[in-house]
């Protein structure tokens, strides 16, 4: 167990955190960040950036977040891979506890925690979880050489999973509960486009099927929900990808948190209802879940960090 004091504390290390980071410590406020359990976020289990300024040339996810890491490193943050597992923003300075059990002390803190995958809650996609059943194309794609996929969702998570897994599966079909795409128009083409890509309507996931020993997926039933009718379809594999929900069950009790879970931010501003605490990234907003938009939240959260110090 250590005990870490810093001026400015940031949890998490997607592009929110790791830009917070970055200013705080030209700001000469010698951050420390804790990265969580999956360090670099999301992005480190998504394909190919196409739409982060200044690559010309696709940049994948984690080589992105490398990236950031080391240009944060290179400023002087302070990273330690630990989980912070409890929150104590009714004391000053604020008091965080983590995993490996160290004691961290910020006199701001920054919560960059970000979100994650969010599942079908069938029995079935629990059982086969990790045996068949993902939530991540880039990860798992390429044990489906030559086998057929099912790919649930009709966002750009979703888009984006099915054409990079066309890459590996014989076939892959994109299951939305809707007759229309939230995907950009962008990916949209590019899926009507691709032979190996098929698209079942207004269909939700019944049960997804597979073996007891050893434990497989090997088909998907479905049904139509304007006809009511249900059909099986035969898949070694099964992509989730319906979108996410916030990291903040640790903040719990100690900031306000909106109904759906995600940290209630001033307009405009990264501050919290607790001064001194800020929030960036998609933690706090739900609406533009773009790497930019979080590296931009960070930078605020880092800038109103260091206004908050400045006066104290
Ligand atoms: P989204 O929330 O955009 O889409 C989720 C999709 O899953 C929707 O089509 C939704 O259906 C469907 N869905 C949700 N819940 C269920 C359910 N229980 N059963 C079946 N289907 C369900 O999430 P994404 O992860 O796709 O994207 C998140 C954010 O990240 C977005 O802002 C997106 O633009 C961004 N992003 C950008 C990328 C890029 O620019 N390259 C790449 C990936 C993500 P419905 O449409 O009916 O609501």
């Amino acid at each position: 167990m250590a005990e870490y004091k810093t001026k400015v504390l940031i949890i998490g290390s997607g592009p929110a955190g790791y830009t917070a980071g970055i200013y705080a410590a030209r700001a000469g406020l010698n951050p420390i960040l804790v990265s969580g359990t999956q360090v670099g976020g999301q992005l480190t289990i998504t394909t190919d950036v196409e739409n982060f300024p200044a690559f010309p040339s696709p940049i994948a996810g984690s080589e992105l977040m490398t990236r950031m890491r080391e240009q944060a490193q290179n400023v002087g943050v302070k990273i330690i891979e630990d989980n912070i597992v409890e929150v104590d923003f009714k004391t000053r300075p604020f008091e965080c506890s983590s995993e490996r059990n160290n004691l961290f002390s910020g006199e701001t803190v920054i919560i960059c925690t970000g979100a994650s995958n969010r599942w079908l809650e069938l029995e079935s996609e629990k059982k086969y979880r990790g045996f068949g059943v993902s939530g991540c194309a880039t990860c798992d794609g390429f044990f489906y050489r030559g086998r057929n996929v099912a790919v649930i969702g009709g966002g750009n998570t979703a888009a984006e999973e099915a054409i990079y897994l066309t890459n590996f599966a014989g076939s892959v079909t994109l299951i939305h509960r809707r007759d229309t795409l939230r995907a950009d128009k962008f990916l949209q083409d590019k899926l009507r486009n691709n032979n190996k890509i098929h698209i079942e309507w207004d269909s939700v996931v019944e049960e997804i099927l597979g073996t007891e020993n050893p434990l497989s997926v090997n088909g998907i039933r479905i049904k139509n929900v304007k006809t009511d009718q249900q059909k099986t379809l035969k898949v070694d594999g099964v992509f989730i990808a319906i979108g996410h929900h916030p990291n903040t069950e640790i903040f719990k009790g100690q900031i306000d948190l909106s109904n759906d879970g995600y940290i209630i931010t001033q307009p405009d501003s990264c501050k919290t209802n607790i001064e001194g605490v800020f929030a960036a990234g998609d933690v706090q907003n739900q609406h533009f879940r773009q790497a930019i938009v979080a590296a931009g939240s960070g930078c605020i959260a880092a800038l109103e960090a260091d206004k908050f110090l400045s006066k104290m």
